[in-house]
């Protein structure tokens, strides 16, 4: 395993993207960050810079308009990259999912690797999800180094 590899499973970078929904999601998320849940214990940053990002939380329902921040966010991540659906509207736009403008899923927009279909999602499945995204970014790290080489 490369140097590389091995500090992104220790350190995942991530980047939380709230497109529009009750907020709800975006709260639980933001709770992971406190002390109680402490998710920073597991080497995790949160950053606001796509560019140094390693994994994307989307919460909320995916419109025309944030669709496209999305994809913009999404381009601008370093390979590898994981995204994560974080309650039901990201998964499939839930409630809301027809809604005349919204897409049924934040997959609509860009690629979703890992899918938590709760209203709201619970802090505990969102660390969860982010370990995951840890063993997956391991995963995609050592098929990006494969390609490269
Ligand atoms: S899944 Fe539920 S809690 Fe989360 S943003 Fe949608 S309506 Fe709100």
């Amino acid at each position: 395993m490369s140097l590389v590899a091995l500090s992104r499973k220790k350190s995942p970078w991530l980047l939380h993207f709230e497109t529009g929904g009750c907020n709800g999601c975006a709260i639980e998320v933001w709770a992971c960050l406190t002390p109680v849940y402490d998710v920073e214990r597991f080497g995790m940053v949160n950053t606001g810079n796509p560019k140094h990002a390693d994994v994307l939380i989307v919460t909320g329902c995916v419109n025309a308009r944030s669709g496209r921040v999305l994809r913009n966010l999404y381009s601008q991540m370093p390979e590898p990259k994981v995204v994560i659906a974080v309650g039901v509207c990201a998964c499939t736009g839930g409630i809301f999912h027809d809604s005349y403008n919204l897409a049924p899923g934040a997959d609509r927009a860009i690629p979703v690797d890992i899918y938590i279909p709760n209203c709201a999602a619970r802090p505990e499945a969102i660390i969860d999800s982010v370990l995951h995204a840890v063993d997956l970014l391991e995963e995609k790290g050592r098929s990006y180094d494969a390609r490269r080489s």
